[in-house]
């Protein structure tokens, strides 16, 4: 036998929901009996003329979290003559599918502190026979991650994640050298030993199977830059300002600090074809097309799209590709989007908001 919708006004429902729109918190409360109007008809007069719950709906019906943001999901039934309706509180079912994403009776869920950007969960809803699910995703908050130093840089503070975004407004603190850095096995341009071999651990594991699958279908590729520091991008950056002038020297090389080869996340690659060269012709050659296609299957972007330097700052660079992790590279890689796209303040629900 079908549950009937919690007997409610359906003309006090938009009422209620401005409510719940504006106070956000204990809106959950603002379904109970004692809130509806005291000239509402008895209960049982009210359910005989009700339809049955056809289903459930979520508000929101998706949700961005930064880690440690909490939200508060706001249930409802739509009936059979599409009409929202109340349901018990007490008697809807949470359940979260994700460790780092959890949810109590009440529908708040919460993100873990230390949960990462790009971990997902899906959240279900049970009541009575219904059931639906709210995907949520954890992304960081570009305004919770940096601060501005005392020159106006902004300075990240989430340096050692996997999806930190550094580019021409947001810059590594100074002296930051990634905690983690390795060699990865793969085939370089050069021999001898050098900072540039060096990349963190989990991004130089992805590379290593990234060259591996490419090799596979019959391209090889090559490292050329990965690692560098903060001391050797300023004496590359200043070598270009003065050979090719500082405005021209910005639009392919960051100024220290800015650069996203100190992050250790980063490495330029290139094939043997255009003599290791690190410039458009690259993007050209099998290697470069084989790259593009399946770089996010291994955790990477082309982190300098074409067409999108009024984005990134940076012309199109189809050899330079940055770990984010599998689940961000894929988001990215399908939506055609830049990382700075990717981060967007309006749709997370961060940390330090109230709800
Ligand atoms: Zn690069």
């Amino acid at each position: 036998m079908p549950r009937k919708p919690f007997p409610l006004l359906t003309a006090a429902i938009p009422i209620l929901f401005s409510t719940i729109l504006m106070t956000g918190c204990g809106a959950a409360s603002a379904l109970t009996p004692s809130s509806t109007s005291p000239t509402q008809p008895p209960a049982s007069d009210n359910l005989q003329n009700q339809a049955a719950i056809a289903s459930l709906s979520a508000d929101p019906s998706q949700l961005v979290l930064a880690p440690g943001a909490h939200h508060t999901l706001h249930i409802y039934a739509i009936t059979s003559d599409q009409k929202k309706a109340a349901v018990q509180p007490a008697d809807i079912h949470f359940q979260s599918g994700g460790a780092e994403i959890s949810i109590d009776p009440n529908g708040t869920i919460t993100a873990a502190p230390d949960a990462s950007t790009g971990d997902v969960a899906e959240i279900t809803i049970s009541y009575d026979n219904h059931r639906i699910t709210v995907p949520v995703e954890v992304k960081y908050s570009l305004s919770e991650t940096a601060s501005t130093d005392a020159s106006g840089d902004h300075v990240v503070n989430n340096m050692v994640d996997r999806a930190v975004l550094v580019n021409k407004q947001r810059k590594l603190p100074d002296g930051y050298v990634p905690p983690d850095l390795v060699v990865p096995h793969v085939p370089f341009s050069f021999t001898q030993m050098n900072e540039r071999k060096y990349m963190r651990k989990e991004a130089a594991d992805a590379l290593e199977q990234l060259f591996a699958a490419a090799k596979n279908d019959g391209y090889q590729l090559y490292g050329v830059s990965g690692y560098r520091s903060y001391k050797t991008q300023k004496s590359l950056f200043d070598m270009y300002v003065r050979t090719q002038g500082e405005t021209e020297a910005k639009r392919f090389s960051a100024i220290p600090g800015h650069s996203e080869h100190q992050t250790g996340l980063a490495i330029d690659v290139s094939s043997s074809d255009v003599h290791f060269n690190l410039d458009q012709s690259f993007g050209n050659t099998p290697e470069a097309k084989w790259l593009a296609e399946h770089a996010d299957e291994y955790g990477f972007i082309i982190r300098y799209p074409q067409d999108k330097e009024a984005i990134t700052g940076y012309a199109y660079e189809p050899w330079h590709i940055r770990y984010v992790g599998k689940q961000l590279a894929k988001e990215i890689y399908t939506n055609h989007l830049t990382l700075e796209q990717f981060f967007d303040d309006a749709q997370v629900v961060l940390a330090r908001q109230q709800n």
